[in-house]
């Protein structure tokens, strides 16, 4: 029989790093030199390997993951395993779920520890990506899980999956829903697939986006915090060149009272979105008066984010804008996410 086709693209990030004369670690190895680390592929698949760019993740571009899309559609292969730094990954692997509606395994993976250290991850997650590329339940259901995200032998949901911590091997967590399968030795142990109406409502409304990057702020609310930046941002005459922003807010949708006006006022110039700051909702929508809370903040015409985290609700943000979409429809989709 045959091996199935996985495509390796690598964008960058520390899985793809080498030290330089000084010991630093720079960008410098490419989607062969990692594939060439990984002699076993061989057995599981018939491995293609790009590099697309040398980068670490912190600087990517929307742009650049609009450009991995386009690239992805046209792979001849069974899957596609993309290779970065984990700092942006729970965003980018997001952008490209929004982006892709494909029938087979797109997959995200990194490393967290360097190839230069005593036991770099790289290697194992490059692995355990073809591994999860190539199972049947992961082929026969991919267009269900959309991408995800492997690493340290879990597979995560795009829309849901998080980096929890800077350094630590097991940096990547789902905290809402947990993993969609694990890795055993040679095998994926199935556990849930995603529940993605949320995400399938807003791709068809994102279809075949090509727009000009539609910039978002974001605005991280803290204690004793009143948004005095926000009032200099909308005077600014192209408004900083934002054209939409999202408000990380407290508890289940909540501003400082001395933030409000700030608050409104920028929801008034720009459609803006609320988002959990701890990290993941669903938010509340009508249990606490006053002015700063969730009815009074629905009622200005703020726009309730759901269950996304910020970074997630920001880049969902950033296409519907990107689209041309307008308020009430980016209203609608982001209201899908509960
Ligand atoms: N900041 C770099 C990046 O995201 C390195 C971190 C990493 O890959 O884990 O590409």
């Amino acid at each position: 029989m045959s091996k199935p086709r996985i495509h390796v693209l690598a964008l960058g990030g520390t899985i793809a790093t080498r030290p330089d004369s000084t010991g630093a670690m720079q960008m410098g190895l490419g989607a062969d030199d990692l594939v060439a680390a990984v002699p076993v592929l061989k057995e599981i698949a018939e491995i293609g390997a790009e590099t697309v760019s040398r980068v670490g993740s912190h600087s990517l571009s929307f742009d650049q993951i609009h450009a991995l899309a386009t690239r992805i559609r046209d792979v001849k292969a069974d899957g596609v395993v993309v290779t970065q730094g984990t700092d942006t990954m729970e965003e980018t692997s997001f952008l490209l779920d929004l982006l892709l509606d494909l029938e087979i395994p797109v997959i995200v993976t990194a490393a967290m520890r360097n190839p230069a250290l005593t036991s770099p991850d790289g290697p194992g997650n490059l692995l355990a990506a073809v591994r999860v590329a190539t199972d049947d339940w992961v082929r026969k259901n991919a267009k269900a899980l959309g991408v995800v995200a492997v690493m340290l032998d879990e597979v995560y949901a795009a829309s849901d999956v998080l980096k929890v911590h800077p350094t630590r091997l097991n940096a990547f967590a789902s905290t809402q829903t947990g993993p969609l399968a694990a890795l055993v030795e040679d095998r994926v142990v199935p556990f849930a697939l995603p529940v993605r109406n949320a995400v399938v409502a807003a791709r068809s409304k994102l279809a075949g986006v090509s727009g000009k990057a539609a910039p978002v702020a974001l605005f991280w609310m803290s204690l004793d915090d009143d948004a005095a930046l926000m009032p200099f941002m909308l005077a600014a005459p192209d408004r900083l060149g934002f054209r939409g922003a999202v408000i990380a807010a407290m508890g289940g949708g909540h501003t400082p009272e001395r933030a409000t006006e700030n608050v409104i006022g920028l929801a008034k110039a720009m459609p803006t979105v609320v988002s959990p700051r701890a990290g993941g909702g669903p938010m509340l929508r009508k249990t606490y008066g006053g002015s700063s809370s969730e009815i009074a903040l629905r009622e200005a015409g703020l726009i309730w984010g759901g269950r996304l985290h910020p970074l997630k609700a920001r880049v969902l943000l950033e296409t519907c804008l990107r689209a041309g979409l307008d308020r009430a429809t980016i209203a609608e989709l982001f209201d899908a996410f509960g």
